[in-house]
C-alpha cells in the first residue's frame, strides 16, 4: 500500500526517509518548493483502513502541520514473481501487468516503457494479433530475471534491516551500492555481487557491529538486538 499527503509549506529542509515502524517499507518527506510531499509505502501491507492516520502521525513526528493540499493512496501491484502480458487482442501495461519494481516501488517508468512498447508492436504487427501478443510477452519476460533479483534483495534488506543500516554506516562501498540501487544506476544482480564482495572485506567489523559476537550473551538475557529482527 502507498499513501501520500501534500502539505503547504515553505520548504527548506532536505528529503527525509524513515524506516522505523514499518515491517517492509518506509515513510518519506520530499520538499517541493512551496509544499511537502509526505507519504509512506509498505510492501507487506495489502490493505489498511487508517492510512491517513499513519501518514499524519509521521507528519506530526517531523513537525509538518501546514494546510493539506491533496491526499490519497492505492494498492500497488508490485512484481511478486509474475508479469501479466494479457492475451491475444489485449495487452496489459504498467500496474495492470505488475510492472512495478519490487525493491524501489517504481512504477511510472515501467508504465510508460511498457505502454510505448505495446503501441510500437501494435503499429508494427497491425494485422497480426498473435504476433503482437507473442512479441509483447517476450518483452515483458525480459524483465523477470531483474525483478526477481530486486524481490530477493528487498526481502534480504528488510529481513536484516537494522544490520544492513549498521553495515552501511561503516562501509562506503556498501553505502554506494545502496545509493546506486535507489538511483537505478546498477542492475540488481550486479548490486548483489558488489555487496557480497564488499561484505567479505569487513567480516570482523561486521561481526562486532551486528552483535554476532554477543549472541550467546543475548540469548541468556533474552535481550533484543538487530539480529532479532
Ligand atoms: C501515493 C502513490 C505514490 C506513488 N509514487 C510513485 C513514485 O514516486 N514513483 C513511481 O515510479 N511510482 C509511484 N507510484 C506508482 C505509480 O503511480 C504507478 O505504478 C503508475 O501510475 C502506474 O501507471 P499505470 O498507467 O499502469 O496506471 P495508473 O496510473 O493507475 O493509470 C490507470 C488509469 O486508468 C484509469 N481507469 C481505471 N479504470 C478505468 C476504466 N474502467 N475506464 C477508463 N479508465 C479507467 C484510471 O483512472 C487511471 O487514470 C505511486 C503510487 C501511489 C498510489
Amino acid at each position: 500500500m502507498t499513501y501520500e499527503i501534500d502539505v503547504e509549506s515553505d520548504t527548506k529542509e532536505s528529503a527525509l526517509v524513515d524506516f522505523s515502524d514499518f515491517k517492509s517499507g518506509y515513510y518519506w518527506i520530499f520538499p517541493k518548493g512551496d509544499f511537502y510531499t509526505t507519504g509512506f509505502g509498505d510492501f507487506s501491507l495489502l490493505k489498511a483502513r487508517n492510512l491517513e492516520d499513519i501518514n499524519l502521525k509521521f507528519n506530526k513526528k517531523y513537525g509538518i502541520r501546514g494546510k493539506i493540499i491533496s491526499k490519497g493512496g492505492a494498492f500497488i501491484p508490485v512484481f511478486d514473481g509474475r508479469l501479466y502480458s494479457g492475451e491475444e487482442g489485449i495487452l496489459l501495461t504498467g500496474d495492470a501487468a505488475s510492472m512495478v519494481d519490487p525493491f524501489t516501488g517504481e512504477g511510472i517508468y515501467f508504465a510508460a516503457l511498457s505502454a510505448k512498447k505495446a503501441s510500437q508492436l501494435i503499429l508494427e504487427y497491425f494485422d497480426d494479433k498473435v504476433a503482437v501478443a507473442v512479441e509483447y510477452k517476450k518483452f515483458l519476460d525480459s524483465f523477470i530475471a531483474e525483478f526477481k533479483w530486486a524481490l530477493f534483495l528487498r526481502r534480504l534488506f528488510f529481513r536484516f534491516r537494522t544490520s544492513m543500516f549498521k553495515v552501511m554506516e561503516i562501509s562506503d562501498e556498501i553505502r554506494s551500492v545502496a545509493t546506486d540501487i535507489i538511483s537505478s544506476n546498477i542492475r540488481y544482480n550486479e548490486a548483489f555481487r558488489k555487496f557480497l564482495k564488499s561484505s567479505i572485506k569487513l567480516p570482523m567489523r561486521f561481526v562486532h557491529v551486528t552483535g554476532f559476537d554477543k549472541k550467546r550473551k543475548r540469548k541468556e538475557s533474552k535481550g533484543l538486538s538487530s539480529l532479532d529482527i
